[in-house]
């Protein structure tokens, strides 16, 4: 077995590697660039070589500094993560000849399965079944045209050396033909530097199913049965889930058959990837699924597959790449439950899956209820040069239904602020009927995009506590319910992002009343009961109707997930709230994160109405805090200078004379 590895990628994977790696006793070897020095994949690892500038061309990309940083550290060999230098077979056959070992299939098998057009080829010798469609030499725009209508509209034109979506155009009729062909041929070029294309039949309601399989260096191959990745935004997937919705042995049996043959076909070791394009029109057929291409790498949903058969696919990687032989046989690989992964990216839905990018102010990924795979920390920054992945969210049941349960609930008590992300429409997409039902086609979230990506309505009890965590009216467990604060009625305005750069303005009334609070809004009058049950989960009981949901707060915003929405808020005025919540009360707490500036008062001072007790600096500006009645001081909480929470308890008056 090797004594130590170096890991050529970085993010989610690179982590990944790094802990099975540990676990087997396997010392490992990171590498980064400047933008990357502190980054958590640099922290998993037990040493870190820089390799270059941020763009991954000058970085992750170069094969020489990767292997001499291999060679200057003692690594005995090299994973290389997925995409990167993964599926280059150049770079397999260079790590070999520094002698070193690639954790990966041979060279020759990576290149069989390179270009979509002759893997198709080879692959159609091997009887296994692929789409029809025009996979040859002649690239004559004329004759390509012929050849589409040969297969018959809907057809798909597809880059050769595409990957990721890229350099893939759908036609349905043929006057739109030659402009897709001009499109996907400069999107080749440009991505792939090569811009031969092949010419596909489009299958409707098209599912995405792939098998994953295993082989190793002593003639052995097995399946570890199939993922449905049919959940998809511009070809790209979102939610992977395994076993496959509606799966029959019968076409299973024929699926998996045919990914063991194909990767017979080329020779192939290590952990690759079969994808095969469905016809989801109705159930699943033993002749109703083609080859699409063979994935010769470990794929990004592996965690799907590990989930229901137990087994760690990383080490089985580094096992075949020692030569050793696969530890299971196919008759000895269980299949338990089904498991589901969301990949929570750094982007946009509602404009278009649009990258986004920004620091991570706070990130709360739940561990305890999920597996979690990610490779960023709160604090980190989500830069343009990478994958904008933040973490891929992992949830295993008993059965499908128990899954999507286990999945609802990480997914609303997780957590992330500072960048824009899919938080709220992966929540959405969880519940979607469709996807629920198992019936969905790669189309779903393109055709339903406004309805998973549509602003919720609020409901009195959510203004109720985003008004009270807000104003720091909300305590925690044991003391349930709200704080008290006076008598009087608290007016407050709520701000709550509705859409990219826009917003909804909501007035609201908050009072006390007999242990509850009163909330009066556009949507009416309604009394409400909060309890904290655990960390960021409440219980909200409004007469006889009670549910929970989860409240995540951060520096001045108050963000409520249930059922399937995300709600985030914050106060229009955060200074004119605290002065209101604090008329007529016996307290003064900080209106917001800050710096206690001065203090004006000591224990015993006699106050008016309005006098300025205490002056804070909050973002970048200062506040004064002023008394909310005539009376005595009896407490100051803080020192000048020091920086406080927001809600917390500064200067406390004594009670009033009844
Ligand atoms: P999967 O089916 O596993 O999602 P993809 O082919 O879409 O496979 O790509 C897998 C991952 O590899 C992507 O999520 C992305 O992070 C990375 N990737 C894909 N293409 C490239 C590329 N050209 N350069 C760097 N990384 C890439
Ligand atoms: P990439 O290398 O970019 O991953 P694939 O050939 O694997 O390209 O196809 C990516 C996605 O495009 C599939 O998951 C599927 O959603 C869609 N697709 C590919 N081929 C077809 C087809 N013949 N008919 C319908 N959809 C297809
Ligand atoms: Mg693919």
């Amino acid at each position: 077995m090797f004594s130590k590895i170096l890991i050529a990628n970085r993010g989610e994977i690179a982590c990944r590697i790094a802990r099975t790696a540990r676990a087997m006793g396997i010392a490992t070897v990171a590498v980064h660039s400047e933008a990357d020095a502190r980054a958590q994949h640099v922290l998993a690892c037990d040493q870190a070589v820089a390799i270059g500038p941020a763009p991954v061309s000058d970085s992750y990309l170069k094969a020489d500094r990767i292997l001499d940083a291999a060679k200057a550290t003692g690594a005995a060999a090299i994973h290389p993560g997925y995409g990167f230098l993964s599926e280059n077979p150049n770079f397999a056959e260079a790590v070999a000849e520094a002698g070193l070992t690639f954790i990966g299939p041979p060279a020759s098998a990576i290149r069989a399965m390179g270009l979509k057009d002759a893997s198709k080829k080879l692959m159609e010798e091997a009887g296994v079944p692929v789409t029809p469609g025009y996979h040859g030499e002649n690239q004559e725009p004329d004759f390509l045209a012929e050849q589409a209508e040969k297969i018959g509209f809907p057809v798909l034109i597809k880059a050769s050396a595409g990957g990721g979506g890229k350099g893939m155009r759908r036609v349905d009729d043929p006057s739109g033909f030659a402009a897709a062909l001009t499109f996907a041929r400069s999107e080749a070029a440009s991505s792939f530097g090569h811009d031969h294309v092949l010419i596909e039949k489009y299958i409707q309601n098209p599912r995405h199913i792939e098998v994953q399989v295993f082989a190793d260096a002593h003639g052995n191959t097995v399946h570890l049965y199939e993922r449905d990745c049919s959940a998809q935004r511009r070809h790209q997937k979102v939610i992977e889930e395994a076993p496959a919705p509606g799966m029959t042995p019968e076409v299973r049996e024929a699926m998996t058959g045919a990914a063991v043959r194909a990767a017979q076909a080329v020779g192939y070791q290590g952990a690759g990837t079969v994808e095969f394009i469905v016809d989801g029109s109705g159930p699943l057929r033993p002749d109703g699924f083609w080859f699409m291409e063979m994935n010769t790498r470990l794929q990004v949903e592996h965690p799907v597959t590990e989930a229901i058969t137990g087994l760690d696919l990383v080490e089985w990687q580094i096992r075949v790449a020692a030569s050793k032989t696969l530890p299971l046989a196919q008759d000895q690989i269980p299949l338990n439950g089904h498991a589901l992964e969301a990949r929570l990216y750094a982007e946009d839905p509602a404009r278009d899956f649009m990258p986004a990018t920004g620091r991570l102010t706070k990130l709360h990924l739940p561990d305890a209820l999920a597996r979690i795979d990610t490779g960023v920390a709160e604090g980190d920054t989500v830069t343009p040069h990478y994958d904008p992945m933040i973490a891929k969210v992992i949830a295993h049941g008993r059965d499908r239904g128990a899954a999507f349960s286990a999945m609802e609930t990480a997914l609303a008590a997780a957590d992330a602020q500072g960048v824009t992300t899919n938080l709220a429409f992966l929540e959405r997409l969880v519940r979607h009927d469709g996807v629920r039902a198992g019936t969905l086609d790669t189309g779903l979230i393109g055709r339903d995009l406004a309805a998973l990506t549509a602003t919720p309505e609020t409901t009195p009890a959510d203004l109720a506590l985003a008004g009270a965590a807000l104003t720091g009216l909300l305590t925690p467990a044991p003391l349930a319910g709200w704080r008290p604060w006076g008598t009087g009625a608290t007016h407050l305005e709520l701000t709550r992002a509705t859409g990219p750069d826009q917003v909804e303005i909501d007035e609201i009334t908050l009072r006390p009343a007999d242990g509850q609070i009163a909330v009066e809004s556009a949507g009416g009058e309604a009394c409400h009961r909060a309890t904290q049950i655990c960390g960021a989960l409440w219980q909200v009981t409004e007469g006889a109707r009670t549910r929970q949901l989860y409240l995540h707060q951060t520096n001045g915003t108050v963000t409520i997930a249930r059922d399937g929405h995300r709600l985030t808020f914050w106060l229009t005025d955060p200074m004119a709230a605290a002065e209101a919540t604090a008329h007529g009360g016996d307290s003064i707490a900080a209106p917001l994160p800050g710096i206690v500036k001065s203090l004006n008062v000591s224990p015993g001072d006699p106050v008016t109405a309005g006098d300025i007790l205490a002056v804070m600096e909050a973002m970048k500006m200062e506040h004064s805090l002023t008394a909310p009645r005539d009376g005595v001081i009896a407490e100051v909480a803080v020192r000048a200078g020091v920086q406080v929470e927001e809600g917390a308890l500064l200067i406390a008056l004594e009670p009033a004379d009844e």
